[in-house]
């Protein structure tokens, strides 16, 4: 019986673990992929993460999967697929919940949802036909297919400006389409972008549908402004248009808003006693590392006080 099985192994997951063992929590970590880290180990540059500037993400996805390690976690491979709860808690007792993935089952008196999210796609013809041929979510994955080529970018956030910085250093033009004449990413690296010769955007534009033979060589955009369609000659398109959350087929119960997104305050518990939720899959206005290795500290802090006089 565990005291606290975490499901992922991201900063939020990886932060928890390291909470939960500094506190003698017995704590399992059950992550889907073999690499821990989430999200930022296809982040090619960290550079907002308090006293380490300009890390690179895979790094630093190792450094706390080291941390979490040295702190003796346990951690099993495996895609959570139930939750189900042999017994409710009470003041007295802890709940007793069994963990089932498609190989083992585990039981527990807290469960830590830590299973962050994925990328939206944009449900446009060609999109899924071309995936891995052109259309990719991740460009410091496959960016350098494209080196000396034309790539394009859809997107205004973060990522997508993150993306079209990366190509440009090595593709011979990047296009950034976005829907509106505004980016949404952070001035600075607004200011980066702009400062690329490279680099067009295309403002106020959405991708209607992306066609080639066997890769990817056409995009057809609308101005949604004018209605006005064309295309770009393009050998890729990276979809950098959020992230949705991935809380879950196998949730239940669990209280969340219109997108998905768990809802759980600060202190992370949701509205079923005995879990709680860290990460990008709360519900809240800043999705980052910083936010997400918070919510792993107060989130094990929450799952203390709950245990605190339960059996
Ligand atoms: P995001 O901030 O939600 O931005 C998504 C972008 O895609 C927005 O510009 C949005 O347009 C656009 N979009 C959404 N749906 C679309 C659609 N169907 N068609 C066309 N465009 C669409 O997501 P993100 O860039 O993936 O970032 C996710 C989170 O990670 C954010 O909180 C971000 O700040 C964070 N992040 C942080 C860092 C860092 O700190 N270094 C790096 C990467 C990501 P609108 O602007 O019109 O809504």
């Amino acid at each position: 019986m565990y005291d606290l099985i975490i499901i992922g192994s991201g900063p939020a997951g990886l932060s928890a673990a390291v909470y939960a063992k500094r506190a003698g929590l017995n704590t399992l970590i059950i992550e889907k992929n073999p690499v821990s880290g989430g999200q930022i180990i296809n982040t090619y540059e960290v550079d907002n993460y308090l006293g380490i500037p300009g890390v690179n993400g895979f790094d630093l996805a190792m450094k706390f999967r080291e941390h979490a390690d040295n702190q003796g976690a346990e951690f099993a491979e495996g895609d959570v697929t139930a939750i189900d709860t042999v017994q409710a808690g009470n003041d007295t007792q802890a709940p007793i919940f069994k963990v089932k993935t498609e190989t083992s089952e585990y039981e527990t008196k807290t469960i830590l949802l830590a299973t962050g999210a994925s990328h939206r796609k944009l449900g446009v013809p060609g999109e899924e036909e071309f995936t891995g041929k052109g259309v990719s979510y991740c460009a410091t994955c496959d960016g350098a297919f494209y080196r000396g080529k034309v790539a394009a970018v859809n997107g205004g956030g973060d990522v997508a400006v993150e993306d079209a910085i990366f190509l440009a250093r090595g593709c011979e033009k990047v296009y950034l389409i976005h829907r509106r004449n505004e980016l949404r990413a952070t001035k600075i690296l607004q200011d980066e972008l702009m400062s690329l010769p490279n680099v067009e955007i295309i403002w106020d534009s959405i991708v209607n549908s992306v066609e080639g033979d066997d890769k990817v060589n056409k995009i057809n955009i609308e101005n949604v402004k004018t209605g006005e369609k064309s295309s770009i000659d393009s050998s890729a398109l990276f979809v950098a248009v959020g992230i949705h959350p991935l809380t879950d087929a196998f949730v239940k119960n669990v209280e969340t808003d219109d997108n998905g997104y768990v809802i759980a305050g600060e202190d992370c518990a949701t509205n079923v006693p005995g879990i709680f939720v860290a990460g990008d899959s709360r519900k809240k206005r800043l999705r980052q590392i910083v936010t997400a290795v918070a919510d792993g500290a107060n989130a094990v802090t929450a799952v203390q006080d709950f245990l605190v006089g339960k059996k």
